[in-house]
């Protein structure tokens, strides 16, 4: 609405400079009159002036006009720390940055993600991940079938990885969908096959695929590669049957692995083993280093589980994985954009 109004006057006062431009004598005092011609142009003048002032006053409104975010003047990608304090009682408003551009459109996603932050408990809207920016060197693909544990990115992104599959909460996956939150689940089949429904629900939203993660949950070390193999292999199998679409990536359950479970899962297909730096959990961050903080690549990995298996519910650990994240200016990203 203030745009409308601020083209609108820009407009008439643009009128009024090209007049004057053409005919200067109609600025001197002898014109200034109700007679003919005179009338018109004191009307302009008169429009022009009343346009300055009106002008003057909505250009301080517009500078501060960030500080009441609801109103449309909101940028997309703000830090939740940047929300007022009103959305988190006791946590104090931070700056915020004016939105660069102004459109309806824009407003209406501000807005939107405004709103579903607050419906989820946010002290602001979680910032979007910039577009992937090549990883800094070669992680899978080709001959590399490599072991990661973060990603070698500068991109100031994190990445959520989900395990297992035994909680199919619904909430959860309706706050994944109202606030666009990417992440990768490695489901074994015997915690997520009374449901894969779920899983293929929350796939279906896009950037949510699903990866393997063992059929039986071993720990792969102690097992013959045939053995290996056959957990690998099979849980593709059962994945591709469950959800249409066969794994890329394969996390072993505890993290544990030797090299004959690399072998076995470049057999079944695999294009490489994703490993964690953090572990979220409802009630706290489970941090790389001493520092206790997010960086850049930081491969998050928490559960599908409910509160009778933890202190909380997912999505409270989605929450506090979030705002973890916005706290060092980081976003959540999609995986599979950068390996
Ligand atoms: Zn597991």
């Amino acid at each position: 609405m203030a745009d409308a109004i601020m083209d609108n006057q820009q407009e008439r006062m643009g009128h009024g400079r090209c007049e004057s431009a053409a005919r200067p004598a109609a600025l001197e005092p002898r014109h200034w009159g109700w007679g003919e011609g005179g009338g018109t142009r004191l009307v302009l003048l008169t429009a022009a002036i009343i346009a300055v002032a009106i002008t003057a006053r909505l250009i301080p409104s517009i500078g501060t006009g960030s500080a009441h975010p609801v109103t449309g003047s909101y940028p997309w990608t703000v830090a939740l720390a940047q929300l007022p304090a009103t959305a988190v009682p006791g946590r104090a408003a931070g700056r915020l940055v004016p939105a660069p551009h102004s459109s309806s459109a824009a407003h209406s996603l501000q807005s939107h993600g405004v709103t579903m932050a607050r419906k989820w408990g946010l002290g602001g809207v979680p910032l979007r991940p910039p577009k992937a920016s090549r990883p800094l060197k070669q992680v899978f693909g080709g001959k590399n079938f490599g072991v990661l544990a973060r990603v070698p990115t500068r991109d100031n992104v994190v990445f959520l990885t989900i395990d297992d599959g035994a909680e199919k909460d619904p909430l959860f996956a309706e706050m994944v969908r109202d606030l666009s939150i990417p992440f990768t689940s490695f489901l074994t089949d015997y915690a997520s096959r009374d449901n894969y429904g779920y899983f293929k629900h929350i796939q279906e939203l896009g950037h949510h695929p699903i990866e393997n993660h063992t059929a039986t949950h071993p720990d792969m070390p102690k097992l013959s590669f045939q053995k290996q193999r056959d957990e690998i292999c099979q849980q593709q199998d059962n994945l591709e049957e469950a959800t249409g679409v066969r794994p890329r990536l394969f996390r072993p359950p505890y993290g544990n692995y030797n090299e004959t479970t690399l072998s076995a899962a470049r057999t079944c297909g695999l294009k490489g083993v994703v490993l964690w730096s953090a572990e979220a959990f409802p009630d706290r961050i489970d941090y790389p280093t001493p520092e206790r903080k997010l960086g850049p690549g930081d491969i998050i990995l928490t559960h599908f589980r409910g509160p009778g298996q933890w202190r909380g519910t997912m999505v409270d650990m989605l929450r506090r994985v979030l705002r973890a994240a916005a706290d060092q200016g980081l976003a959540v990203a999609a995986l599979e954009d950068y390996v």
